[in-house]
């Protein structure tokens, strides 16, 4: 069988099926530091019609397949370990229909998160699950994704409502649907956001949606130490406050910014805050954090009320992980991604500060600490099995402290490949059940093989 003429004989398209070299590198590796691995084939579909016969003669000749949505995971996601077919969703990128009245859109997955909200704006609403790259829709539901938003609004599961789902011999179902709350039955959507391309294929994707809030207040708050930049951050959250955003960044990410981006923001632990809702509890909630600062031995700090420069406050926020990359030129990046409970992050942070010092690392430390997630940013020499050693190391204690204190392996990222065997460590007495799951849904297992067992 020739994998190219009987993909070719699908799509009918020669520019949508590619067994370029380059096209396969592309698709063998994600934005980390796991091996890549190339498909045999990529292919973009444009519609779930085609999604659906792919999966069928997948399904019918045992091809493993991968769906592939910007390629930005952190856990080797969309590596092709067995090779196989990358299913590229970058040509379903419309945007099917928007519904202001109801708060909601309907999406093709290839949609990108500023795609979206460039569409959303005239309507005076906007969707609020912001990784820090410009994922797709599809990739971001498949890894359940936040960020900076989610201390406010949640995660990508709590955003979607309803799923068009191609299934492993290439049926078509739809979950959910457009109501904000149903108890009716098993919560399939629930289950299949975060399954990482493992459990079923999603062609739409209808989302929730929020209003762009009336006021919004941004500040910049140093601390002497990341554990009591952490602290301060619990104490925020308990007061109840208009809280929109509340991300922490250390010292070694605020030099890798400064420098990538041409900020100048004091090279110290700081807190990025956002305060946001209607303008007297935006105001409210900003003086009752002017109090809690005082005391919480906030060294100093800045408002960013100029839209302009709140925006850049948060691109720079946004691009940190990039800046960490360009600041370590020939290296490749592990990403910890740990979360855990709010009276354990001041702890928790210090203790992989620690770890981090105690190897002799240039680690950098950020995260969405709101959530109680946060990351640290190892860069290694991808050509050093010693350096790799070491960087597993750290990542095995930062991960172990979590766990100790009733956290989670990963907060968002997801298991992809790298985190496996910590998925085992967390929920060993689980993977049975999980296990079941992929079989019954995916009995000869096809889609996304190798990945979180
Ligand atoms: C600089 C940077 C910052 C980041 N910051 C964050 C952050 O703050 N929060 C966060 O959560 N993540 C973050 N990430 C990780 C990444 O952006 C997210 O995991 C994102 O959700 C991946 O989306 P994607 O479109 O790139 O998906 P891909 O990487 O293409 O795929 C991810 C997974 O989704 C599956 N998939 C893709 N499309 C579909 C589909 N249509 N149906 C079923 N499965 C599908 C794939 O098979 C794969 O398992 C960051 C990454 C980078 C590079």
């Amino acid at each position: 069988m020739n994998l190219n003429d009987e993909l070719l004989a699908i799509v009918g398209d020669s520019e949508r099926v590619s067994i370029n070299e380059t096209i396969l590198e592309q698709h063998s590796k994600g934005e980390a530091y796991h091996t890549p691995s190339c498909p045999d084939a990529v292919v973009f579909p444009k519609s779930k019609e085609e999604v659906s016969r792919i999966v069928q003669f997948a399904s019918e000749h045992s091809i493993p397949l991968v769906p592939y949505g910007a390629g930005t995971s952190l856990e080797g996601h969309i590596i092709p370990v067995y090779g196989g077919i990358s299913l590229n969703f970058s040509l379903m990128n419309q945007i099917l229909s928007i519904q202001p009245d109801d708060f909601q859109v309907t999406v093709q997955p290839g949609v990108t998160r500023n795609q979206l909200n460039q569409a959303l704006k005239k309507h005076g609403l906007f969707f609020p699950t912001d990784p820090g790259a410009d994922a797709s829709i599809g990739g971001m539901a498949a890894t359940n994704a936040s960020g900076t938003n989610s201390v406010r609004y949640g995660v990508m599961r709590d955003q979607v409502l309803g799923l068009e789902v191609v299934l492993a011999d290439g049926s078509i179902i739809r979950t959910g649907g457009h109501s904000f709350k149903s108890s009716a039955g098993y919560n399939l959507t629930g289950l299949l956001i975060g399954s990482e391309g493992t459990l079923g294929i999603f062609t739409e994707i209808t989302l929730k949606l929020r209003g762009i809030p009336e006021a919004v207040s941004a500040v910049k708050a140093v601390f002497p130490s990341i554990e009591a930049a952490g602290n301060a951050a619990a104490i925020l959250l308990k007061a109840g406050l208009a809280i929109g955003k509340i991300e922490l960044v250390d010292e070694k990410t605020i030099q890798a910014v400064n420098k990538f981006k041409s900020t100048d923001f004091r090279e110290e632990p700081t807190l990025f805050l956002e305060f946001s809702g209607n303008e007297p509890e935006v105001t409210y909630s900003v003086e009752v954090m002017e109090e809690i600062l005082k005391d919480e031995q906030c060294v100093s700090f800045e408002f960013e009320n100029d839209s302009l420069r709140r925006a850049q406050l948060w691109e720079a926020r946004h691009h940190a992980a990039f800046a960490i990359q360009a600041a370590n030129p020939g290296k490749v990046l592990m990403f910890t991604d740990v979360c855990v409970p709010l009276s354990e992050l001041a702890g928790a942070l210090k203790q992989t500060r620690d770890v981090i010092e105690k190897y002799g690392l240039e680690g950098a430390v950020l995260g969405h600490v709101g959530d109680g997630n946060y990351h640290a940013c190892l860069p290694i020499d991808p050509n050093s099995e010693e350096e790799l050693e070491v960087v597993e190391a750290v990542h095995h204690q930062i991960v172990s402290y979590a766990l100790s204190k009733g956290g989670t392996c990963t907060g968002e990222h997801g298991i992809g490949l790298g985190k496996k065997a910590f998925l085992q460590e967390e929920h060993g007495d689980l993977i049975p059940i999980m296990k079941s799951i992929k079989t019954n849904l995916d009995p000869k297992n096809i889609l996304n093989p190798g990945k979180i067992f």
